[in-house]
């Protein structure tokens, strides 16, 4: 069993008052609570937690560390968590996720994030290559998907000032 070393906040500060877990927004959603998560943890079950689908569910919202009296900073334990489980090769409860997360990687351009190819890999990723394509007209027209790259869009704005000034 691995200890509880490497994670960045120490569990046996946390006594369980629940403040975590009642403002967490996808709480529901997660086989174990992030109270229970850290009462796992500070029983040294490390593996027990990572094996939950509580780390891959979480949405890094940061509710959790701002509500914690202790000032346990939990969305860094499911960061941390989530790095040792795909390193120590425990099964991804999520492997969806996991695909999501490895793509949203892979798409930086420049340091920038090209939403367009994001969708597009992770579907193929995913050998779903239309799902939620329905989306992508009204979030093209809100600005909220670009077709060209951020850094290729910038330059092809350029281009459009200069060709308007002649
Ligand atoms: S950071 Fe994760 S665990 Fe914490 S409240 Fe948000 S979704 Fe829940
Ligand atoms: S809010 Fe902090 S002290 Fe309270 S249960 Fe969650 S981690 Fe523990």
């Amino acid at each position: 069993m691995t200890t509880v070393k490497e994670i960045s906040e120490n569990p046996s500060l946390c006594y369980q008052c629940t403040k975590c877990t009642s403002g967490c927004p996808v709480s529901d959603e997660m086989d174990m609570a992030p109270h229970q998560l850290m009462h796992c943890l500070a029983l040294g079950m490390e593996e027990k937690a990572m094996a939950a689908n509580t780390i891959w569910t979480c949405a890094g919202c940061y509710t959790c560390s701002v509500r914690c009296p202790n000032d346990i900073d939990i969305t860094s334990v499911m960061d941390d968590l989530r790095q040792k489980a795909v390193k120590m090769g425990i099964k991804c409860a999520k492997p969806e996720v996991l695909s999501f997360h490895r793509t949203f990687i892979n798409s930086f351009s420049g340091g920038r994030m090209h939403e367009l190819r994001l969708m597009g890999e992770n579907n193929i990723r995913n050998l779903n290559p239309l799902h939620n394509a329905k989306l992508a007209p009204k979030m093209l027209l809100t600005g909220r998907l670009h077709i060209l790259p951020p850094a290729r869009l910038k330059g092809f704005k350029n281009w459009m000032k200069k060709l308007w000034k002649k």
